[in-house]
């Protein structure tokens, strides 16, 4: 998720050393970035957060759960 703090480019920079003489060597990778969500406790406002300090959009409360964007997932491999 965006939330993650993965840097995308030093995934490309590691991908081909580590699926190097695997059969992920020609996999065909694929990213989804999943849009992170929070919830405004005051309000219970469901709202996508560009960034973990973001306010609530109705209320401005700063008092939310995240309720995703914090994982990172493979979602599907293709080999080709
Ligand atoms: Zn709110």
């Amino acid at each position: 998720g965006t939330l993650a703090g993965i840097e995308f480019e030093s995934l490309d920079f590691v991908w081909p050393a580590a699926v190097k003489d695997t059969v992920l060597e020609h996999a065909v990778r694929k990213i989804y970035v999943i849009d992170a969500k929070g919830k405004c406790i005051d309000c219970d406002t469901v709202f996508e957060m560009q960034h973990l300090y973001d306010a609530c959009p109705k209320c401005h409360s700063n008092f939310k759960g995240i309720l995703q964007g914090k994982e990172l997932r493979v979602k599907a491999l293709e080999v080709v």
